[in-house]
């Protein structure tokens, strides 16, 4: 049997090459390839490479028994490392910041354990490319994964969090927020800097529309599942003598119900018309909602019984009472499949970035202090030595429990 020390080492070793070379979503193609060569060479993987683009598929059989899918994402953001790590990002401007370089290792790892499993039961592994644009679920779906590969009787993901390292985090029903992007566009009148009563200056009505913003979160949508909206990114004018005919506002929305959704959409749009029309803007702004993610809800039951698993494992497990705002498209396999589906969150960070009193906010609160960088973070920088080795137990635990529900003995 392999020593599972050098098995440690082997993934922190896979984990570092990851985090130096990220690749931004759906050009995964360096990251499905070693994902695949890794795949091959442990025993009894049968693997499957370009589902829905950069996706690879794992199954293992061991024989009649439920068939288990364990999902990891690959993708890196547009983010420029300020780790100062030795094993920083060798990618100019791109960074695995969401912690998914993780994800594929520790499902790897979580994948070696399971070919040495004596156990009956069939191991579904996706590593799938594309989560950050929220395509890559519904492209693997889109290439016949469920008629191509064994359906799940329950999916199971995870994801790395900047909590202490192996702290799980999770809840039944609603555990994160649905996630829609949206693009407001305002046109204006360009001119000269010197003559502004001769233009109408798009840049004003931009950053008037993400000011007022807030007051609809803070105000209006302030009921108890209150969505997170954030402006991510203003694009406007080029020159400080020029006033810009066009300015952009990207937006991220954050909710928990379909009717939350609709009504901020409908005061985005609002906002952005009352803005315009304020301005005296020669047409009306564009307001055009693009990368949606779904609301993810785990199973009732099926996340009771997984919570239980990794408690009696030793794993230390926080039941949340308030779903994350942040977003997932995980949901969709499970939704497709129409089975059960079970994530959770996982910490990732040593426990000397925290303070006593961080750790007491975070009990209190259930949220990260405000001081500690969040994912998508440039300094986002889980501890692999921790983090590794505890979501591969969190992992394998999980899957091994939920492919033999009644223990054998
Ligand atoms: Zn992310
Ligand atoms: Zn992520």
């Amino acid at each position: 049997m392999t020593d599972p020390t050098t098995l440690d080492a082997h993934w922190l070793e896979i984990y570092r090459h990851l985090h130096a070379h990220p690749e931004l979503s759906g050009v995964e193609f360096e990251t499905a390839r070693l994902v695949a060569e890794e795949l091959r060479a442990l025993p009894g993987w049968e693997v499957t490479e370009n589902v829905g683009g950069t996706g690879v598929v794992g199954v293992l059989h061991n024989g009649p028994g439920p068939v288990i899918w364990l999902r990891a994402d690959m993708d890196a953001l547009p983010v420029q490392e300020e780790t100062g790590l030795d094993y920083t990002s060798l990618t100019p401007g791109v960074m695995h910041a969401c912690g998914h370089d993780i994800h594929v290792a520790a499902l790897l790892g979580a994948c070696a354990q399971l070919s040495a499993d004596p156990l009956p039961g069939t191991f579904v592994a996706l590593f799938q490319p594309a989560e950050e644009t929220g395509s890559g679920a519904e492209g693997m779906l889109a290439d016949g994964l469920l008629d191509r590969f064994p359906r799940p009787r329950i999916v199971l993901g995870q994801h790395v969090s900047p909590l202490p390292a192996g702290l799980v985090l999770c809840k039944s029903g609603t555990l994160m927020a649905a996630a829609d992007s949206i693009r407001v566009t305002f046109n204006g009148v360009g001119g000269h800097a010197s003559q502004p009563h001769t233009a109408i200056d798009p840049l004003l009505m931009a950053a008037s529309l993400v000011v007022r913003l807030q007051a609809l979160t803070a105000r209006q949508a302030a009921t108890a599942a209150t969505p997170v909206l954030t402006a991510g990114a203003l694009h406007a004018g080029t020159r400080p003598n020029i006033i810009a005919d066009t300015a952009e506002v990207l937006l991220s929305l954050r909710t928990f119900t379909d009717s939350s959704r609709d009504r901020m959409l409908e005061a985005i749009h609002r906002i952005a018309q009352a803005e315009a029309a304020a301005a005296n803007a020669p047409v009306d702004p564009k307001v055009e909602p693009y990368d949606h993610f779904p609301v993810t809800t785990n199973t009732p039951g099926d996340t009771e019984r997984v919570m239980s698993t990794l408690t009696s494992a030793g794993i230390p497990v926080m039941p949340l009472t308030h779903p994350i705002t942040g977003s997932e498209d995980f949901g969709l396999f499970a939704t497709a499949a129409n089975c059960p589906s079970v994530f959770w969150h996982i910490g990732g960070m040593s426990l000397t970035s925290f303070t006593e009193s961080d750790q007491s906010y975070m009990l209190t609160e259930a949220a990260l202090p405000p001081h500690l960088p969040s994912n998508h973070s440039p300094h986002f920088a889980p501890d692999p030595l921790q983090a590794l080795p505890a979501a591969i137990t969190a992992m394998v635990t999980a899957a091994r429990a939920e492919a033999h529900p009644q223990p054998l003995r």
